[in-house]
Parts: structure tokens; C-alpha cells; sequence
């Protein structure tokens, strides 16, 4: 890629490898290559990723702890006419990483900014589940301590979407604890362990047998991981009338008051007093 390619005074938001150093793409290399500055979530990290691509770029340092003082810094740089790339240390920066705050303020002040996409572990995690059919969110992190994280497990349990979180080593065996806990052991869970990486891991299965899977072998509670939870199953919707059902009731309704006619359908074909009722009153109401 030529300088010619890359605009003037822009952010440009680049992703690097979840693990494989291969996933680079050539774009995001050349735009490595021709900005005038990376800011990066840790510069040893960036820079022997530039290493790696023989790039000697610029480094500044930009994480969660001086991502506003960092931002004036891009911003100056953007006003001066350059062209600045934002990484974080594995993935796409925003993304439960830092970020966020640097694109907003960049974004407020004026400069254009724009995507070199690449890995992203939830996508990758959601793309290998078979759940996303067709919604699913991403939560990321979890809280830390158990009662706000299962606080948080409760608001998402009834959801019709399959839900993507990260979880840290230490902490995945108590948050698959949870899991089992809040969402229930029939629902199913993909475990992606050290994706891309050499020890790259999955098992899909439901939330009962998850924990058995860890306790079989030490290794599987190390790394990094994403987890998948299916979605709530849809809820049920009210129970078919049977064509006898419907006969019966239409029969007694013909002879009886609308209760009574309900009541003796409940008893003779065994449907459900609610559904019947629903439909003894819209069928008095087409008499
Ligand atoms: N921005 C990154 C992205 O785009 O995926 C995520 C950064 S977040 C600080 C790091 C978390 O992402 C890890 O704790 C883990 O949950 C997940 N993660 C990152 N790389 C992973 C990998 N290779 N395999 C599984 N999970 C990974």
C-alpha cells in the first residue's frame, strides 16, 4: 500500500491477530506501515508485532490509564494533517479493550475515522457455534464478584439471544459454575479456548456437562477463553385445539352458557381451561 491510500488527518482503527501471527492482513500491515504514528495499548507488545512485519513506525503508548491524555496527543497529531492507527494488544481496540474514548474524542473533534477490520475472539467464538441464528450479543467481561455477576446472568437468561462473553483463566470455572446456576443445565455452551493459538480448544455441549469437561484434564481451565450460551428457548405458544376439542366446545356452546360449556370440554378431551376459554369467546362472538 502507497501513502497515496491513506487520507489525511484520519484514525485508523486497526485490528491485529487473536493469537495466530498469520491472521495480520496485508492492509492493516501497509497502514502499519505508512501512518505517521501508532498509538498502542502496550508498545512492547505493538512493537514486536511491527518487528515481526519489519515495520519501525512511530510508537506512543495508549491504554485505559491515559487513553483522555493520549487522545489530545492523537488529536494533535490528526490537526497537524497525519494519519494516526489506534491497536490494542490482541484483536480489535474498543472491543473490551481500550479505545472507545480515543474514537469518540477524535470523532468530536472532527477527524474522520475508519476501520482496518480484522480478529475479533467474539466473532470468531460466535462463527464456530452454530447459536447465531439469526441474533446474538456480546457481553464480554462478566462482573468479578459472584452476586453481580449472577445479578447480571439473571437479566440475560430470559433473552432470545445467544450470549458471547470473555472470561479470564482464574475465574472460568466459578463463571461456568454460574452459568449452570442461573441459565439452566439444558442450555447449550461453546467453550473456545486459545483460539487460533496452538492449543486451540472447543466443546459444545449443554451447561450440565460443562464443568465435567474442565474437571477431565487441568489444562482445559487455562488460556483464554470466549463462551457461547445459547439462546432461552422460544416460549411456547398456547396449546393447539384438537379438531375434537373444537368440535365439543362448538356442540356445548350451542346448549350451554359459555362457562359451563368450557368447563365440560376441559373434562372430556383434556385441553387446556384457558385455551378453551380464549376460544369459546371468539367463537360466541362469531355466533
Ligand atoms: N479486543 C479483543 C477482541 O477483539 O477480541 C478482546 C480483548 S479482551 C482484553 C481479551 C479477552 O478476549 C480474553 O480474556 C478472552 O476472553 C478473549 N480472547 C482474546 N483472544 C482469545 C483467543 N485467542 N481465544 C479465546 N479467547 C480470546
Amino acid at each position: 500500500m502507497t501513502q497515496n491510500c491513506l487520507s489525511a488527518a484520519t484514525l485508523y482503527v486497526v485490528a491485529t491477530p487473536i493469537g495466530n501471527v498469520a491472521d495480520m492482513s496485508s492492509r492493516a500491515v501497509g497502514v502499519l506501515r505508512e501512518v505517521d504514528c501508532v498509538a498502542a495499548e502496550d508498545t512492547r507488545v505493538t512493537r514486536h508485532l511491527l518487528d515481526v512485519h519489519g515495520l519501525q513506525t512511530r510508537l506512543i503508548a495508549l491504554h485505559e490509564h491515559n487513553e483522555e491524555r493520549a487522545a489530545q496527543s492523537v488529536i494533535q497529531m490528526l490537526s497537524q494533517g497525519k494519519r494516526v492507527a489506534l491497536v490494542s494488544d490482541a484483536g480489535t481496540p474498543g472491543i473490551s479493550d481500550p479505545g472507545s474514548r480515543v474514537v469518540r474524542l477524535v470523532r468530536e473533534a472532527g477527524f474522520v475515522v475508519s476501520p482496518v477490520p480484522g480478529a475479533n475472539a467474539a466473532a470468531a467464538a460466535i462463527s464456530i457455534s452454530g447459536f447465531a441464528c439469526p441474533h446474538f450479543l456480546f457481553y464480554g467481561f462478566l462482573p468479578a464478584r459472584q452476586s453481580a455477576r449472577r445479578q447480571a446472568l439473571e437479566g440475560l437468561a430470559p433473552l432470545l439471544y445467544s450470549v458471547v462473553f470473555y472470561e479470564a483463566p482464574h475465574r472460568i470455572i466459578d463463571c461456568v459454575s454460574d452459568l449452570v446456576a442461573v441459565m439452566g443445565a439444558e442450555r447449550r455452551i461453546l467453550i473456545a479456548r486459545e483460539l487460533t493459538k496452538l492449543f486451540e480448544q472447543t466443546w459444545c455441549g449443554p451447561l450440565s456437562q460443562a464443568l465435567a469437561w474442565f474437571a477431565e484434564d487441568a489444562h482445559r481451565s487455562k488460556g483464554e477463553f470466549v463462551l457461547v450460551v445459547e439462546a432461552a428457548p422460544e416460549p411456547q405458544g398456547p396449546d393447539p385445539i384438537s379438531p375434537e376439542a373444537e368440535k365439543t366446545l362448538g356442540i356445548l356452546l350451542e346448549a350451554l352458557p359459555l362457562k359451563q360449556a368450557v368447563a365440560l370440554t376441559v373434562s372430556i378431551t383434556g385441553t387446556h381451561r384457558n385455551v378453551l376459554y380464549e376460544r369459546a369467546l371468539s367463537l360466541k362472538q362469531a355466533i
